[in-house]
């Protein structure tokens, strides 16, 4: 394998052309296992950024693609349907919440959420309001896009180098990990109200802030925040693009606070980790809203909308993961990283521990270097990304306690010895 050639002409995620970080060469994944080119095998604790949820190479979703392959890779979605697109839509809006009734597949998570941007924007152009900002809190991911980007917080999203392009959103403070804190719902209220006849849309993370610093707050919270925007008129979007199917011990984590959104993206996990695929569902109200104006119609429309490839894995993931115990899976690995995790609080150089599902957090004082943390991962045999000051986990729910324990023991030692900075 030509790593010298990658490393001099393909970017990877957040990496510099001057000085690339390292990569490693995988030839194949099997189960939890990456296995480098030198035949090294890695347990995998990142599911692919939360997508692999069922392992790698499972032979249920290569059926799938199999299948679907030999009746067609892809066809339009301009004036034409197809049965893996109908199954997979009937299948998540009975998975979500009831007041769902409309479903847009787009083809990342990204695109989901410039989707749901958009429609927010255009509901309220046909109501004829002149609403076009978006509150959220800061330390929040919505992904790389623009749309996006404008809601991610404006410091680890870098804000300060898109500032003359990017629209202007408003920020609430990020509420605190862990139990309810009546203040943060204050401050929410405050800004809300300072800034309540232009906010079109409210958009949150529910429960579990993601790539932007892997923050678990509380369910109260977003129960407030929804009943806020419910009595005002504004509309919710939840971003479950990482926390949807089960990753926190709930199918979707805004199950944790009972709400329904107005609008619900979904991605990452939805094809199993296999395709690309996302879909931002919404209401009835949204979705005729939106066509009762002009142009009549919601202005969006992706080339490979819907693939049947995608949507064909996505719905044979949904269905394998419907048809196991994946809670009690999933309950499993939060008390075992519970147990081998917590006790890191004690030393100097952590500054928390978080843990809820399948989701494994140590936030450290100090930045991790990630070339060297991930050289040594590799050295315990196992497959970790850190990223600013957090060593995190979230593995496939078919992992063995046994491989586990390797994967919270790697921890343990790097964060003991330091060996991260
Ligand atoms: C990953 C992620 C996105 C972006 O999804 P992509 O498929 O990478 O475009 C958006 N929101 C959240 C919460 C995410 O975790």
């Amino acid at each position: 394998m030509l790593i010298s050639f990658d490393q001099k002409h393909i970017w990877h995620p957040y990496t510099s052309a001057l000085n690339p970080l390292p990569v490693y060469g995988v030839k194949k994944a099997s189960g939890v296992y990456l296995e480098l080119e030198d035949g090294k095998k890695l347990i995998d604790g990142m599911s692919s950024w939360w997508a692999a949820i069922h392992g790698y190479n499972h032979p249920v979703l290569n059926q799938a693609i199999y299948e679907q392959v030999e009746k067609m890779a892809h066809v339009m979605f301009g004036g034409i349907t197809h049965e893996p697109a109908i199954q997979l839509a009937s299948l998540l809006l009975n998975l979500v919440p009831s007041n769902l009734k409309w479903i847009f597949f787009a083809d990342s998570g990204s695109v989901s959420v410039e989707v749901a941007l958009k429609m927010v924007l255009q509901y309220w152009h046909a109501k004829g309001e002149k609403r076009t900002k978006f509150l959220t809190i800061s330390k929040g991911y919505h992904g790389d896009t623009f749309g996006a980007m404008s809601v991610c917080d404006p410091i680890t999203g870098m804000h300060s180098i898109f500032n003359k392009f990017l629209p202007k959103n408003i920020f609430a403070p990020a509420p605190q990990n862990g139990d309810f804190n009546s203040k943060d719902f204050e401050n929410f209220l405050k800004i809300l109200e300072k800034y309540e006849s232009e906010v079109a849309g409210v958009i949150l993370e529910p429960v579990v802030q993601g790539a932007g610093g892997m923050r678990i707050y509380s369910p109260v919270f977003l129960q407030k925040v929804a009943s806020l925007c419910k009595s005002k008129g504004i509309l919710l979007i939840l971003d479950e693009i990482a926390t949807g199917f089960g990753r926190t011990g709930k199918m979707f984590a805004l199950e944790y606070a009972g709400v329904e959104p107005d609008i619900l993206c979904l991605g990452k996990a939805l094809t199993g980790g296999y395709m690309t695929l996302a879909a931002t569902l919404c209401t009835e109200e949204v979705a005729k809203t939106i066509c009762s104006a002009p142009p009549f119609v919601f202005m969006h429309g992706p080339t490979f909308m819907a693939n049947p490839l995608a949507c064909n894995v996505a719905l044979a993931s949904c269905k394998l993961l419907l048809q196991y115990d994946w809670q009690k899976k999933v309950r499993k690995i939060q008390n075992q990283l519970e147990r081998e995790l917590l006790s890191l609080k004690e030393l100097n150089q952590v500054r928390d521990v978080r843990v809820l599902g399948a989701i494994g957090v140590v936030e450290l004082v100090d930045k991790v270097d990630v070339a060297k943390a991930q050289k040594r991962f590799v050295e315990f045999g196992v497959w970790i990304r850190p990223f600013l000051n957090l060593i995190y986990i979230m593995p496939p729910y078919i992992i063995s306690s046994s491989e586990l324990h390797t994967l919270t023991t790697a921890i343990k030692k790097i964060v003991e010895e330091k060996s991260y900075a």
